[in-house]
């Protein structure tokens, strides 16, 4: 029987694939057979590093995500470096933290502009390229505040609110032309963006004894996932928001 998670012959895009959660999931794809372009502000040249030890190629896009300038030219670039695009993962995100009393018009809209402007726009990019292919996979990273409320972080609970909707309704309107859309919601994963929250001890503490799993997710733990939705494995799972959250959404 053919292993349905093989991604040999594919091209992926991953967006911030230099650090955290992006960089292990390009990495799974890379793992899982697919070559991988990395879109960023930072060169994700470790990324490709391990992408060239799994014996697959990459490729390194300069974007920044903050608009919808780059979008067209990353699914462009993709497409001339690597011969395709047949696996979009839309990893790149940020969030500011401010009582919502006092939350700024800026920090709403970088948060909002990143997070789910340009992420629609380049499942628009990356969404006409696979429909005229008749078929293709979109992964959105959403988070646990797709289904919580969470606290001091409006404009970030809104921007992950948004792609759950967002990745529901893409499936509807996509599903039957081969394209499937899915998202992932990590629970609480050490990196780069949690690490004010490893550091501060109380709330540390609150937090582990709140995960089932009484432990923090590595971003590694999310290639898992990540492969299963880019795989023929998955191909009727649509509109599906997948917690990969040491159990805290059962709790
Ligand atoms: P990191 O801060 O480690 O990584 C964020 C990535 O996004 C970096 O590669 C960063 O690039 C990139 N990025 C940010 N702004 C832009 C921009 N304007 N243009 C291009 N790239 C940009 O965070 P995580 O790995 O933790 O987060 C990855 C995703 O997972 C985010 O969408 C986040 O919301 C989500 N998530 C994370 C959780 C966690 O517990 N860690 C929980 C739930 C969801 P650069 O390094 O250049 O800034």
């Amino acid at each position: 029987m053919d292993n349905p998670f093989d991604l040999s012959g594919k091209v992926a895009l991953v967006t911030g694939a230099n650090t955290g959660i992006g960089q292990a999931i390009a990495v799974a794809l890379a793992a899982a057979g697919a070559d991988v372009a990395c879109a960023g502000r930072t060169p994700a040249a470790d990324t490709a590093a391990q992408i060239a030890a799994l014996g697959r190629s990459s490729a390194l896009i300069a974007a920044d995500l903050s608009s919808i300038e780059p979008v067209d030219r990353v699914v462009q670039e993709t497409h001339d470096k690597l011969g395709g695009l047949d696996i979009l993962v839309n990893n790149a995100g940020i969030i500011r933290r401010a009582d919502s009393v006092d939350f700024t018009e800026a920090d709403w809209d970088a948060v909002v502009d990143t997070n789910l402007k340009s992420v629609f726009f380049l499942c628009q990019a990356a969404g006409r390229h696979m429909i005229a292919q008749g078929a293709g996979k979109i992964i959105n990273i959403a988070s646990m505040l797709t289904f919580q409320g969470g606290i001091r972080v409006p404009s970030y609970t809104a921007s992950k609110s948004g792609i759950g909707g967002l990745t529901k309704l893409l499936a509807n309107e996509w599903s039957a032309k081969g394209v499937n859309v899915n998202a992932i919601a990590p629970g609480y994963i050490a990196t780069n963006n949690t690490a004010a929250l490893q550091a501060d001890e109380s709330r540390n503490r609150q937090i582990m004894e709140r995960i089932p799993a009484g432990r923090w997710g590595k971003p590694s733990d999310l290639g898992g996932a990540a492969v299963f939705l880019a795989s023929g494995a998955s191909d009727y799972v649509d509109g599906h928001i997948m917690a990969v959250d040491g159990g805290w959404l059962a709790r």
